[in-house]
């Protein structure tokens, strides 16, 4: 642009650009007072330029946070330089409805700020220039992906039909509980269990009411669980507790609790109620095994004996 030596004719072009121009354009005085509202503003404000001329902003537009925006108004007038805000740090200035058909899941038009010190001929800052860009797209995108992304990361980490920490995710924190144990020596107990005879379960009633079975459990055992406790699906139908602060005498109790709920609990299906048992096993954790999965062997091992001398019960694992 010749904006050194503007004749009329050139004027009245830039008069246009500046109102057809999709960014906000506004020009304040010190006090505030609008001097210049371009197209973009008037369309989006529904208030004309005529109607907001020399009107204070903050009249105008009580949303408009004042101390923040004097604030920022002072540094850029005080150290004659540009100021940025993004709409990560504030949504908006102005609060406009976002008018986009494509990107209208977000209620209002996501803006950056610029603001430019405007200095008179002897360089003292006179006037403040707003620029208020539409960035709704991005922000939409943006949003967007990090909902995916946290999604994303809390199905890698849990099982899908019940909700509970998937194996690999389960046997990391099994890991970690048996390094903690290693520096700090505390008690702790770590729990296997396998529904019985859930085969014939699945070949009775079918595969759907199978899964409610296993959801069923879930819920049960969570909520027999204090939230320290890391309850993960270890197989099909066979699950882990890490019980953190317990020892045997301790988790003894916590896997009776849970064995007597289940033996006790219905689980209504479509094809029909569904009676159900456990079998658990359950090692405190020594200086004896050498890495967190022969650990697991050991509640596993506790697991087979209760299997092997009948079901529906619980065996402790001894050294
Ligand atoms: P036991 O008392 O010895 O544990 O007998 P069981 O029948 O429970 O043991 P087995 O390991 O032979 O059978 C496990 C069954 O669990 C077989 C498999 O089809 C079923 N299963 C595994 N995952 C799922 C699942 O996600 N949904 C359903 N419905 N069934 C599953
Ligand atoms: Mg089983
Ligand atoms: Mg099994």
């Amino acid at each position: 642009m010749t904006a050194n030596n503007p004749t009329p004719q050139s004027l009245h072009w830039m008069t246009d650009m500046l109102d057809s121009v999709e960014v906000g354009l506004i020009v304040l005085d010190r006090e505030f007072r609008v001097q210049l509202w371009n197209g973009f503003m008037e369309n989006h404000s529904g208030i004309t330029a005529s109607n907001i001329h020399n009107r204070v902003l903050f009249d105008v537009f009580p949303e408009i946070p004042k101390a923040w925006l004097t604030r920022k108004a002072d540094a850029v007038t005080l150290l004659n330089t540009r100021a940025f805000t993004s709409w990560e740090q504030r949504p908006y200035l102005f609060r406009f409805r976002n008018t986009r058909p494509i990107t209208g899941t977000e209620d209002y038009m996501f803006q950056n700020l610029t603001i430019s010190p405007l200095s008179n001929s002897s360089g003292e800052v006179e006037k403040l220039c707003l620029m208020v860009y539409d960035v709704t797209d991005i922000a939409t995108h943006k949003r967007a992906l990090e909902r995916a992304n946290a999604q994303l990361s809390r199905l890698s980490m849990t099982d899908r039909l019940t909700g509970l920490l998937n194996r690999a995710t389960w046997e990391n924190l099994v890991d970690a509980e048996f390094e903690r144990f290693r520096r700090y020596n505390q008690n702790t107990s770590l729990v296997m269990f396998d529904i019985d005879a859930f085969k014939s379960v699945n070949d009775r009633y079918g595969h759907l009411a199978g899964d409610e079975v296993l959801k069923h459990i879930a819920k049960t055992v969570k909520g027999l669980l204090r939230q320290s406790d890391s309850l993960g699906r270890y197989g099909g139908e066979e699950f882990g507790i890490i019980l953190p602060e317990t020892d045997i005498e301790g988790a003894r109790i916590i896997c009776e609790r849970i064995r007597e709920a289940i033996e006790n609990s219905e689980v209504k299906t479509s094809a029909g109620p569904i009676h159900y048992t456990i079998s658990t096993g359950i090692a405190q954790l020594t200086h004896a095994p050498k890495n967190h999965m022969k650990w697991m062997q050991q509640a596993d091992d506790a697991l087979y004996a209760a299997k092997s001398s009948g079901r529906n019960r619980i065996v402790v694992y001894q050294g």
